[in-house]
């Protein structure tokens, strides 16, 4: 049987993934639970609770006879009203997709752009898969890219670093305690995977998130990245910004952006410790 993922959104032109003008996908389901994601719809498989059936204006939802939730993306209206009311951090919006599938929609877009993004969620969940994909991509002379929290053993299974240009990895916190209190995991795979694909040359870039009023957490992250990275990748300081967040964690973590001064401040000390390549955005 056909290879298949599930796939919550393909976007055929972004300019925020990566270099160039790249086709993201975004696979559903992640092992972390960040308290300040941006897509919580994205955190979970859907329950088939049915909840969402019940409530879509459209009729867009059904079960089909093994009683699993299925989308008919042609009556959908896009209110996002199936969203707001799951309460499993799921969407019913999402298409199980063999890779010959996602390839399809990439042909469209491959004369337009530089390569492929991979993305959720998290995208290395469905590892196999990725693989598959990331051989066709390559076949036609697209780039490959994964954007990722790090909770994935690369050192374990490289296989897919062949075809892999590099890994955008999200690097939450260095504090212990921190990262478990911000993402609901460890952090030790993060960091191993840190130098790992950074000495395997496949670290395009790391990415921490600056959290308004959090000096010491945010220092010690900025810190503890700079010091490894060096000048050898992009370092991408990123302000928070609550739209999206959970109405809960909002006031947990600061129900506004973090300021651009203040995390410029973070950029200019990773910087000053050697990763010259750091920006704030
Ligand atoms: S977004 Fe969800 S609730 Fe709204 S029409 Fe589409 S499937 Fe139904
Ligand atoms: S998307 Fe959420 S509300 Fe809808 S059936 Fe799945 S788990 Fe239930």
């Amino acid at each position: 049987m056909a290879n298949k993922a599930p796939i919550n959104k393909i976007i055929s032109f972004s300019n925020v993934d990566g270099p160039g003008n790249r086709t993201s996908i975004f696979f559903q389901g992640c092992g972390f639970n960040c308290l300040f994601c941006h897509n919580p719809e994205t955190i979970n498989l859907c329950l088939n609770c049915g909840i969402c059936m019940e409530k879509c204006p459209a009729g867009a939802i059904s079960r089909d006879e093994e009683g699993r939730i299925v989308w008919d993306k042609d009556q959908c209206v896009s209110c996002d009203t199936c969203i707001q009311v799951c309460p499993h951090s799921s969407s019913p919006k999402i298409r199980w997709m063999t890779t010959d599938d996602v390839m399809q929609e990439i042909h469209r877009s491959a004369p337009y752009i530089t390569g492929i993004t991979c993305s959720g969620g998290e995208c290395t969940i469905w590892y196999e898969f990725m693989l598959e994909l990331f051989k066709k991509v390559k076949e036609i002379n697209k780039g490959c890219l994964i954007d990722s929290n790090g909770s994935f053993d690369f050192e374990q299974d490289p296989r897919i670093l062949e075809y892999c240009d590099g890994v955008m990895l999200d690097v939450k916190a260095a504090n212990p305690e921190w990262h478990r209190t911000l993402t609901g995991a460890d952090r030790d795979m993060v960091m191993k995977n840190l130098r790992y694909l950074l000495a395997a040359n496949k670290l395009y870039e790391v990415r921490t998130l600056i959290f308004p009023d959090r000096d010491r957490e945010n220092e010690e992250t900025v810190k503890y990245v700079s010091e490894i990275i060096q000048d050898r990748c992009f370092y991408k300081i990123i302000r928070y910004r609550p739209f999206g967040v959970r109405e809960e964690n909002k006031k947990l973590l600061g129900e506004w952006t973090t300021d651009e001064k203040y995390a410029e401040q973070y950029a200019q000390l990773a910087r000053d410790l050697g990763a010259s390549k750091a920006y704030v955005v």
